[in-house]
């Protein structure tokens, strides 16, 4: 029996694919990896499923490797300084779910990863669409990537050949896609502070976070569909494309079960009853499709579309 993809995003979106295999472990990744190329079957990654829209249609031929978080604790260097006065980095499962690692890193006192608090998705996922939050991306704190690709199998990768730019990077565009990001090498520094002042600024982010985003128990969205915009003057702040759509109207659209969260104009919500990725396209080309009529501004998705379309970065 085919699995429903819809089942694995939290847009709760997408159709059949020709099989998923869940991993846990680098091992098993690469194990199954290999055997997908050898016999010329087309395969992708997926992570936590939080930042993609899956087409109706599925992706019938395809395999998917869904990258899990391991079953085994979270373990920290017991020496994180490192030498030289940059910090030592250390390698993370990609299946880690980015949350609880930012959650046991406050709690272990190791900065770097609590603004990424409350972000739904697995490291290796984050890795991939170069994911962030307050000002914060988590290249600045990628040093590496082991990643496996069918022309050079497992190998490592250092954060300046990855192409990080904001909420992108050139794992998602030939010649490194299609490739399984395996293992995460994260800098994290110790807080001069221990872990207080990173638990007090996590749960400030998670109270925010609470307050703004639509309850993913309760409808299906993957966070802000379209990416902000360039800064107005260079060293300022991105702008926000909420803004621009809440001018032409945004939070009151609808298209058939797929509309605009009334609390943030970027962000898309589905009715898991009845919406359809169709109807999210349709939403996202109406709504676009406004703002470049009456700002002459084209917006980018920040949400992935699969099939993909990996040329478009
Ligand atoms: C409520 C909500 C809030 C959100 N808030 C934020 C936010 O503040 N900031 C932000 O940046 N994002 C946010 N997002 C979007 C999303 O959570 C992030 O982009 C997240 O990092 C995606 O990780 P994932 O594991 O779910 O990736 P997936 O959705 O599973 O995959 C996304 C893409 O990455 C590829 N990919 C995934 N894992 C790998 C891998 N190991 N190797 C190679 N390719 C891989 C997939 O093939 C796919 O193309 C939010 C989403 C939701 C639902």
């Amino acid at each position: 029996m085919s699995t429903l993809l819809k089942d694995h995003t939290t847009f709760r979106l997408g159709g059949p694919c020709r099989e998923l295999r869940t991993v846990r472990s680098t091992d098993a990744a690469v194990r199954i990896l290999e055997r997908w190329t050898a016999t010329g079957r087309p395969w992708l990654p997926l992570g936590g499923g939080s930042n993609l829209l899956v087409d109706d249609e599925g992706l019938p031929g395809h395999s998917i490797l869904h990258l899990a978080p391991s079953p085994l604790p979270l373990a920290f260097p017991e020496h994180p300084d490192g030498e030289g006065g940059s910090p030592a980095s250390h390698p993370f499962w990609a299946g880690t779910s980015l949350d609880a690692l930012a959650a046991a890193a406050c709690a272990a006192g190791l900065a770097g990863l609590e603004d990424f608090s409350g972000i739904p998705g697995t490291l290796g996922g984050a890795a991939c669409g170069n994911a962030g939050a307050f000002g914060h991306s988590l290249s600045d704190v990628v040093a590496a990537v082991d990643l496996w690709t069918p022309a050079r199998g497992l190998h490592t990768l250092p954060a300046a050949a990855l192409g990080y730019a904001y909420r992108s990077s050139a794992l998602q565009r030939p010649p490194l896609f299609p490739c399984a990001v395996l293992r995460v090498h994260l800098a994290l520094v110790p807080s001069p502070g221990g872990p207080a002042p990173l638990l007090a600024r996590r749960a400030e982010i998670l109270a925010l976070r609470a307050a703004k985003h639509p309850d993913t128990a309760q409808v299906g969205t993957a966070g802000s569909y379209f990416k902000n915009l360039p800064p107005a003057e260079p060293g300022g702040r991105r702008q926000p494309a909420g803004a621009l759509l809440d001018a032409i109207g945004a939070k009151s659209m609808r298209v058939g079960g797929a509309y605009v969260f009334p609390k943030h104009a970027n962000i898309f919500v589905t009715d898991p009853a009845t919406a359809t990725a169709a109807d999210v396209h349709a939403l996202a080309d109406r709504l676009s499709s406004a703002v470049l009529d009456r700002f002459g501004i084209s917006l980018v998705p920040e949400v992935r579309p699969w099939p993909p379309a990996p040329t478009k970065g």
